[in-house]
């Protein structure tokens, strides 16, 4: 079976933009996005405090000035991941062949940009994601975690249930599933740990959705008997 070829890039203009979108809407699943940007970015404190042009100016300034003083640490993070995931890639997939089974993967560009915030957004549509290269320890659970969801979203393609959940169920499913998979020995060896939950509201019901994946480990049986009870839960 063939594999995609993750590659990584620096985007200077996706990491403008996914900043204004983390300053402004700040929290999902009990995570707050906005208050990790300004952890890492406390100047950044004054252009929350802005609103529309003048706050997306006040952080397209300060990400031009973040990347012109860290040029050469940024392009370090790039090929320092780049080397250290192509060792581990094939077997990424291979591992994940376990859990998906032989299913083709989906068409796209499988680049991770590498990115100042500490957020990784990814991008269904076009195979893309954003990188955090400020916690390059977390980094390679890190792209697990957003390839998983591109095979995850197929096979959900694959299985015509979209209709049966809402977008929101789906998503809060996609990460349940990864919180279950990346903690299984075969990923936690490729990560170099194993991977706390991702969400504070999922903490609670991890234990049932667990004993779900334990009846046949498979992913396409594991979303649909999961379905029901996401369907209560969320
Ligand atoms: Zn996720």
């Amino acid at each position: 079976m063939s594999y995609p070829k993750i590659k990584f890039a620096i985007n200077k203009s996706l990491d403008k933009r996914m900043t204004y979108e983390f300053l402004k809407d700040g929290t999902k699943a009990g995570l707050n996005f906005a208050e990790g940007v300004l952890k890492i970015h406390p100047d950044l404190k004054i252009a929350q405090r802005l609103q529309g042009k003048e706050k997306i100016s006040a952080i397209n300034k300060y990400v031009d000035k973040y990347y012109d003083e860290n040029s050469n640490s940024l392009l370090l993070a790039k090929s320092t991941f780049q080397k250290e995931w192509d060792v581990y890639e094939k077997n990424f997939f291979q591992a994940a062949e376990g859990v998906f089974g032989r299913i083709s993967w989906p068409k796209g560009q499988y680049k991770g940009f590498i990115s100042i915030i500490p957020s990784g957004p990814r991008f269904i549509g076009t195979k893309t994601w954003q990188t955090p290269y400020l916690t390059p320890q977390y980094f390679k659970a890190q792209v697990i975690h957003e390839v998983l969801h591109f095979q995850f979203f197929n096979l959900v393609n694959k299985l015509k249930i979209s209709d049966q959940l809402t977008e929101d169920q789906l998503w809060h499913l996609s990460e349940i599933f990864n919180d279950i998979v990346q903690r299984e020995p075969e990923f936690e060896k490729i990560q170099g740990y194993k991977k706390n939950i991702g969400y504070p509201d999922h903490i609670s019901i991890h234990k049932k959705y667990l004993s779900i994946w334990q009846r046949s480990k498979n992913a396409k049986l594991f979303i649909l008997n999961a379905m029901k009870e996401i369907r209560k839960d969320f």
